[in-house]
């Protein structure tokens, strides 16, 4: 597990954004109760970021259209790098010209439990305040960061 493409990706001279590293104490765990936040990202497209805390990192990723909370709504979610766990708190403003330019707040956030977490299918319990209930993430069969969220239950 490497911050290598988010460290890249962002000047820190100029972003507030946190530059974070692989949190160690995290990445063993197998416990309940990870870390789950949603942020709302007003950039170029407004889109909203899931983060789930796994091996250390939040594993994210960018839902074009506003996450479902009910069943039967699916959404597509585009795989991006892995976050540092601190940005589970940013909320802030990302300068113009930046990575990412544009506003974070954070939307939703909670924990989660795993059911499965595979390559292709993620099965999580999410206690938000937005987000609760039996969440589902599969990945398209041809399409490497494409993957579609739901609620299953
Ligand atoms: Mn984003």
């Amino acid at each position: 597990m490497s911050l290598e493409e988010y460290l890249k990706k962002r000047n820190f001279s100029r972003t507030p954004e946190p530059r974070g590293q692989v949190d160690a104490e995290l990445s063993h765990r197998s416990g309940k109760e990870r870390i789950y936040v949603i942020q709302k990202h007003d950039a170029s497209h407004l889109h909203y970021d899931l983060r789930l805390e796994k091996d250390g990192v939040l594993k994210s990723w960018a839902i074009p259209k506003d996450p479902p909370t009910v069943k039967g709504v699916k959404r597509l979610a585009i795989q991006t790098e892995d976050h540092p766990i601190e940005y589970a708190d940013f909320e802030g403003i990302i300068p113009e010209g930046e990575y990412g330019a544009g506003t974070v707040e954070i939307w939703d956030r909670g924990t989660f439990d795993i059911e499965e977490w595979s390559e292709e299918k993620i099965v999580i319990h999410i206690h938000g305040e937005k987000l609760k209930g039996r969440y589902c993430l599969l990945r398209f069969k041809k399409q490497k960061d494409g993957w579609l969220f739901f609620k299953a239950s």
